[in-house]
């Protein structure tokens, strides 16, 4: 297929930008997948009350069937037609982040104008309502809850800029909308709450501690992933995408951890020279601060060592840049594991498959 690019960036007329929403609307009125940014990273969306819509993104990304899809609403009016209830809780959350990058799960509608795919047949459904004003007005101006997983092939780092998703997509989708680079560049915090707790399911620059506003227990439910299995573990939600490999690059990544600057730097740079010997093409993730300290076939930075914003925003495009580099040994400095620190090292630690050298 053809894939439609439309290009909105400030200096487009008002009047421009409205006709290309339009435009991008009815094709997902249509049924047809389209492409837009979010304030997080590229999103690939599609009518979430339509079957067909729903596994043409499945389909073009090559997401597996049983992980479900956040639905994206662009006012609260939305929810009547999709939860079951919402506890006050919930109602303080939405209040309090929304829009923004936090994703709650909520008891599912019984005969809830969604599409069976989207849930992949739980009986909670994800739903976000993006704080970006291209994603508003598109899901506004479809009249519908959007569906829209992160616009990679899946097990790829999510998109950050409309290129990334032209790399991975061009020709698999009916539409992209470059809205140019996405502001946080990790995907949302992913929630789910009973009376007593808030669960984190997926860490974000949504932090335990913003959350904690609401209430003081907040727990993160996927750090317990490979913990014994309890009766009260088994009550724990869980999120299903969580255990399938993510945001990797083609190349092998390893993550040096260490508080000692000097002996992570000496770390690196050896098993970098190691590996040039051998004949690969060698890279480094690095912060600013330290770039000129090192010497391999790419050396890329994501940010400054106290700007964790800075990292999360740049964090995929380095892993993608790697890649168009065929690069095949990587090795990275961790970042801080304080606040969206976590989230940034939980993307990380999925890329590297969990290989991580602590010096
Ligand atoms: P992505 O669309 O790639 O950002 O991934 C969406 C994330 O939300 C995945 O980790 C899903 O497993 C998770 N998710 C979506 N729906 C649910 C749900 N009903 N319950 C728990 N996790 C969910
Ligand atoms: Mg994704």
């Amino acid at each position: 297929m053809e894939t439609i690019y439309w290009k909105l960036n400030k200096e487009i007329k008002e009047k421009e930008a409205a006709s290309v929403i339009q435009e991008a609307a009815s094709e997902i009125k249509k049924g047809n997948i389209i492409a837009f940014p979010t304030e997080t990273v590229y999103g690939l969306g599609a009518d979430a009350t339509s079957t067909e819509a729903v596994s043409n993104i499945f389909q073009a990304k090559g997401r597996p069937s049983d992980n479900p899809l956040i639905v994206h609403i662009s006012n609260k009016k939305q929810l009547r037609d999709l939860v079951a209830s919402v506890s006050d809780k919930a109602e303080q959350i939405m209040d309090r982040f929304w829009p923004g990058p936090l994703t709650v799960i909520f008891p599912l509608k019984k005969d809830a104008k969604l599409s069976n795919k989207v849930t992949a047949g739980l009986d909670t459904v994800a739903i976000r309502m993006p704080d970006h004003p291209i994603a508003l007005k598109l899901i506004e101006e479809a009249n519908c809850p959007i569906a829209a997983p992160s616009a990679n092939r899946s097990g790829k780092p999510s998109p950050t800029e409309a290129k990334h998703v032209k790399e991975d997509l061009d020709g698999r989708i009916n539409g992209l909308i470059d809205g140019g680079a996405t502001g946080v560049g990790i995907e949302s915090t992913v929630i789910q709450m009973n009376e007593d707790h808030i669960y984190i399911l997926r860490p974000g620059s949504i932090t335990k501690s913003q959350l904690q506003d609401i209430t003081p227990s907040v727990e993160f439910s996927y750090e317990k992933e490979n913990s014994e299995k309890s009766p009260i573990h088994e009550q724990i939600p869980r999120s299903p995408g969580i255990k399938y490999k993510h945001y990797a690059p083609n190349g092998s990544l390893t993550i040096v951890k260490g508080e000692n600057k000097q002996k992570v730097k000496q770390t690196i740079q050896s098993a970098i020279d190691e590996a040039t010997e051998r004949g690969e093409k060698t890279g480094i993730l690095t912060f600013i601060e330290s770039e000129r300290d090192y010497d391999a076939d790419l050396v890329l930075t994501y940010g400054s060592r106290s700007r964790i914003d800075e990292t999360a925003h740049d964090l995929y495009a380095a892993l993608r840049m790697f890649d168009k580099n065929k690069v095949t040994t990587i090795f990275a400095e961790a970042c801080s594991e304080e606040g969206m620190g976590l989230a940034v090292m939980n993307r990380l630690m999925k890329a590297s498959g969990n290989q991580v050298v602590q010096v």
